[in-house]
């Protein structure tokens, strides 16, 4: 029998790392678990940049996967996105145009590409947010770059299929963390940046300052449960169209109660203060729908959600574990 070879690109990163994790520990007979015959592929920067054509398509034709989940990208929190928009767009536009490129060529039998929240219109008539809105209006200013970018793929991903017929889809998930995520102070997400910050308030005796005024929702899901979702993809989903990956509606959160369950998990006895600095709040809702993601993945999957404050705990655990060591990642590529 002939190997599948399963590629995943961007898989040193928060998602990458926890598709490997959960591939290698769950439990005999999960749907989860690396099956026999399969062979993953976790490709990282050093790898190849995948900004390069000639390089990316060299190393396709090289290793041969059969199906890719395409994850690479050039990721920051809103910060990042909004001191760096051009960059954000032609970085991702890059990756992802020779990454498709590249598995057509080289007739990966599917492709899935990861898109993110930030695809959606900012001002839509109501929440929450479904696939079908995608395309509705202009992404939020703050990260219009990394927005257009991602949306693009889903643009690709019709064309190509309508020209050439080729299975390449995309996964929609909500705001990301857990264990190796980039605890950048100032390039983060909000999870990790504020673990790291409540860290030194705690260690310094200094002010754990939080952005913004604590209001916007924000709508998380945990690595370890995005990365069954896209084994869960892999194996079962053959359509063009794309799949909201979220805890749904009812989870979404402000970004008080972020901070204050970050302070809880991290035992700080201080309060967060809000910085409340006007345009530091981004978005103010992103909250969008599972619907169709419930409706579609199989009870034999026995998939749930872990609960927000067990997650958290889990990934303060590692960042406690690891700060210090090296292992914690910080920063972002220069231009
Ligand atoms: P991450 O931790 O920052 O990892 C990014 C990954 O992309 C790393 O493996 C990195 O490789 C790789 N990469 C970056 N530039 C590259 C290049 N030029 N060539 C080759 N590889 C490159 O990001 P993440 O949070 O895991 O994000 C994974 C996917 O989820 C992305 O598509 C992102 O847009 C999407 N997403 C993330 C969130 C979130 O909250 N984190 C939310 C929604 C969607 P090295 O580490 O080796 O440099
Ligand atoms: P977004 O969901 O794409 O906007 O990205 P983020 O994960 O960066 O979340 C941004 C939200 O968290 C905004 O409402 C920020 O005001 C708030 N926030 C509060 N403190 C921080 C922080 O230290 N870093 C980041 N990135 N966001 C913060």
């Amino acid at each position: 029998m002939s190997k599948v070879k399963v590629l995943v690109t961007g898989g040193t990163g928060l998602v990458g790392v926890a598709i490997k994790y959960v591939l290698e520990n769950e439990p005999e007979g999960s749907p989860f678990k690396k099956r026999e015959g399969e062979e993953w592929r976790f490709l990282g920067s050093k790898d190849v940049d995948l900004r390069k054509a000639d390089d990316t398509l060299k190393f396709f034709q090289e290793y041969g996967p059969t199906y890719v989940i395409h994850l690479a990208a050039l990721v920051g929190g809103l910060f990042a996105n909004r001191e760096r928009k051009m960059t954000f767009l032609r970085d991702n536009m890059l990756i992802n145009d020779n990454v498709l490129h590249a598995s057509r060529l080289t007739k990966v039998q599917k492709v899935i590409s990861c898109l993110s929240t930030c695809v959606f219109p900012d001002q839509v008539p109501s929440y929450p947010l479904t696939e079908a809105m995608v395309h509705l209006g202009p992404p939020h200013d703050s990260n219009f770059g990394y927005a257009y970018a991602k949306r693009m793929v889903d643009v690709q991903n019709r064309a190509y299929k309508e020209e050439f017929g080729c299975n390449f889809t995309s996964a929609i998930p909500t705001n990301v963390f857990g264990p190796n995520d980039n605890f950048d102070l100032k390039n983060a997400h909000v999870i990790p940046a504020l673990i790291h910050k409540c860290h030194l308030a705690s260690v310094n005796g200094t002010p754990f300052n939080v952005m913004g005024d604590g209001t916007p929702l924000r709508q998380f899901i945990y690595s370890r449960d995005l990365a069954k979702l896209f084994i869960w993809q892999l194996r079962e989903y053959n359509d063009v169209e794309p799949i909201i990956f979220t805890s749904g509606i009812s989870k979404q959160i402000t970004i008080r109660k972020v901070a204050d369950s970050v302070a809880k998990a991290m035992k700080h006895n201080g309060k967060p203060i809000f910085e409340q600095k006007p345009g530091d709040n981004g978005q103010i809702s992103k909250g969008a729908s599972n619907a169709k993601l419930m409706s579609l993945i199989g009870p034999e999957y026995k998939f749930e959600f872990t609960p927000f404050d067990k997650a958290l705990e889990e990934t303060v655990e590692w960042f406690n574990a690891n700060y210090g060591t090296g292992a914690v990642r910080g920063g972002l590529p220069s231009n």
